[in-house]
Parts: C-alpha cells; structure tokens; sequence
C-alpha cells in the first residue's frame, strides 16, 4: 500500500498539526481509514458534517448537478442559486431578508466586517476575547488568541476585544465608532463557552444605543449544531449579519452572510466572488435543507445533546473540572492538557477535537446513532480512568 501520511508529509506546506490517520472513506457518523479500521467520528469535518459522511442525498444531489452545471458566475441569474437563496431565506430567522453567497467560514467574516464597515461608514470592530472567526487578515483580526495573530503583525486597524459574558465594559468599548460587534453563540475553537442571554441581550441594547450593527458568528453553531437551525433561536434576539459555513453545504465548501432588513440592498461592485453562488454549492445546500427537515435533525441534536452531556457530567473523574455545550457541541474541560486523551481515543476508535489546551470538543454528525454516542462514554470513561492513578 502506498504511505500515504509520508507523501503529505513530503509535500504538504506544514501548516497542519497531523494526526497519525489516513482517512479514506466515510458513512453516516463513522470514518474509515487505510486499513479498514473504523472510527466514530466526533471531529465531524470541525463541524462540517453535520450531515455525517456521503449521506446517499447529499451524493445523489452533488451527482445530479455536476452532470448539469458546476459553475456559474453571480453576474448571471441562475436556477439552483435562486432556488437556494428563497430556501434559505425562508428557514433562517425572522428580519434576514437578502444574503451573500461565498466559500468558507473566513470569507463570510471578511464580508460580513467590510459590509458593516461600508453601511456605517466606521471602522471599529468589536471581538470577544477567547472568540475565533478565522485565519484571514479581517477574520484573523477579530480573533483572540495571540497563537494565531502574532506572526501576522499589523492586523487589521481598530479592533479590540470585550470579555465574554461580562456585561460591566460594554457601554465604554461599543461606542459610536463602532461598526459592529462581533460574537459567537458558543465559543467554539475557544473552549465551548456558551454565551448568556443576559450578554447576549445587554449587546444587543448597546449596539442600538451607539449605532453599531451585531454580527453574529454561527459558522460553527449553524445548521441544528446546537439543537436549534441556528444557535441564535435560542434567544429573542436579532442579529443584523448572521455568518455561516462549514455544514451549510453538506461537505461541498460553501459560506455566507445573511442581511438584516436593516442593510437593505448592498451597493454593487463594493464585494464579490468568483465561486460564490455556484450551482454546483447551492444545489448541495439546498438538499442539506430539506435532510435537515426530513430527518428532524435539530431536534435530534437537541435530545441527544442533552444526553450526552448528562452522561459526560456522570462519569466520576478527579480530572474532570467542567461540562458545557449546547445540543451536540460539548466540551469537557480537564484540569490537564488534554492532547494525550485525544490520542488515546483514537487508539481506541473514537475521533475527538481539541479546544483550547484543556478541553476535550466533541463536534459529532447529528445523525451519529445513540449506541455510538454510548460507546464515546464508555471509552472517555476508560481513557480518564487509565490515568487517574
Ligand atoms: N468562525 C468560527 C466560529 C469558526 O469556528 C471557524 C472555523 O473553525 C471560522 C469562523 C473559520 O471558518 P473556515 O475555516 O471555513 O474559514
């Protein structure tokens, strides 16, 4: 067999932190590697496939559409795009009357700064601190952790970061300078840290107070990660610039920002994207809709979300210090580093994430059955119980 990990390794650019795995063919929420050896997936493409891996739908519809058009430049009208966007608009949370179609959780952050940048005619962002957008120059700037940033030293002028969930300081850093705030409902990459209604809602106020418009982050939240379509709808809140990727195209890379009514009809030519708007991601998109639908998977997340993490907070662990997570993004905060865990677990057949240096993320497909979540359970249980000694 070809070693396949060597020849990455020989010719990949390095950026990547790599796992001693060659994954080549998935199914529902298992992955299957090189030697046939499978794992239950609670990686889930870093909340990609939420849909699990080559769900017969999601093949037949990418199939369907690459036999009839791949590409199609938004300068042209076109049928799958148009189909997608009223799809869209009608699921998403009431107020988001228009959107922009792109490629990755980063350039819908990137859009989403300089539209809010161009409507308010300010410049300032504001971030939360442990908060992370991505890895390009805009996204990059809103991101917290000093890992990320400073090798790329100067950023993006005028952003500065708030504490998360700490209402004390919002009316001195959101001012009338501010173009928009910017937040995730779960701090994912972070440590999944959950956001407060009463943060939640004390940002919203503030931002109406100075002007500023709310960017809401769901690139990892979105598409029923969290029990709800979008982790917004667990609060009365409206978001003016709701960011979202990763599952939004079942796998096939696709990004966006959905417009409040409040931004109205953007001015031509001030943003764009050669593959934004492909067929080939808008028919994709449109079927992860209807599955989602079909197969009831928000609220499969919710009920065994909510499972799993009473299961997690039942094991009796010393080195347990914290469970958080809303519907079926759950961390487990571990008073070590918890990179060794990570290792064991997949010695053992189970794929986890880091978040943070300290906690165990689990980002599972929605449609992971329940005996394969029971099995997580039991083989996190072991991999703490092996070192408590
Ligand atoms: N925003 C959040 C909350 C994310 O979790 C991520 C990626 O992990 C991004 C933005 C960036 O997305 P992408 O990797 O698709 O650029």
């Amino acid at each position: 067999m070809m070693d396949y990990a060597n020849i990455e390794d020989q010719y990949s650019s390095g950026v990547y932190a790599k796992r001693d795995v060659t994954i080549v063919s998935g199914h529902s929420a298992t992955l299957v590697d090189a030697d046939g050896k499978e794992y239950i997936d609670c990686v889930g493409g870093q909340g990609a496939a939420n849909l699990g891996h080559s769900h017969p739908k999601m093949v037949a519809a990418i199939q369907k559409q690459a036999a009839v058009l791949i590409n199609c430049p938004e300068m042209f009208y076109n049928d799958q795009r148009a189909g997608y966007m009223q799809a869209l608009l009608a699921a998403a949370p009431e107020g988001f009357e228009r959107v922009f179609l792109c490629n990755s959780g980063t350039e819908s952050i990137e859009a989403a700064i300089k539209f809010a940048r161009a409507f308010t005619g300010r410049s300032g962002i504001v971030a939360a601190k442990r908060g992370f957008h991505g890895r390009t120059m805009g996204a990059l700037s809103a991101t917290w952790n000093k890992k990320y940033r400073e090798p790329f030293m100067p950023l993006v002028p005028d952003f500065s970061h708030i504490s998360f969930n700490d209402v004390s300081t919002l009316d001195q850093e959101i001012t009338e300078d501010t173009a928009a705030v910017i937040l995730e409902i779960v701090q994912g990459e972070g440590g999944v840290y959950p956001i407060s209604a009463e943060f939640l809602k004390a940002v919203r106020e503030r931002c109406d107070q100075a002007g500023a418009l709310l960017i809401i982050d769901e690139v990892q939240t979105g598409f029923g990660r969290t029990g709800k379509l979008f982790a917004i709808q667990h609060f009365d809140v409206q978001a003016d610039l709701l960011c979202i990727a990763k599952s939004m195209g079942g796998g096939i890379p696709m990004g966006a920002v959905l417009l409040g009514e409040k931004l109205g009809v953007l001015q031509t030519g001030i943003h764009g994207s050669t593959f934004g708007g492909n067929p080939l991601a808008c028919a994709a998109a449109l079927e992860v809709l209807n599955i989602i639908n079909e197969e009831n998977l928000c609220e499969r997340a919710a009920i065994l979300g909510n499972k799993f993490q009473e299961q997690l907070r039942a094991i009796e662990s010393p080195l347990i210090r914290e469970v958080r997570g809303l519907g079926l993004m759950v961390g487990v905060e571990l008073k070590q580093k918890v990179a060794p865990y990570i290792k064991k677990l997949m010695e053992k057949g189970v794929l986890a994430l880091p978040a943070g240096l300290t906690t165990l993320r689990f980002l599972p497909p929605l449609v992971i059955e329940e005996a394969q979540l029971d099995q997580v359970i039991r083989l996190v249980a072991e991999v703490l119980a092996e070192n408590e000694s």
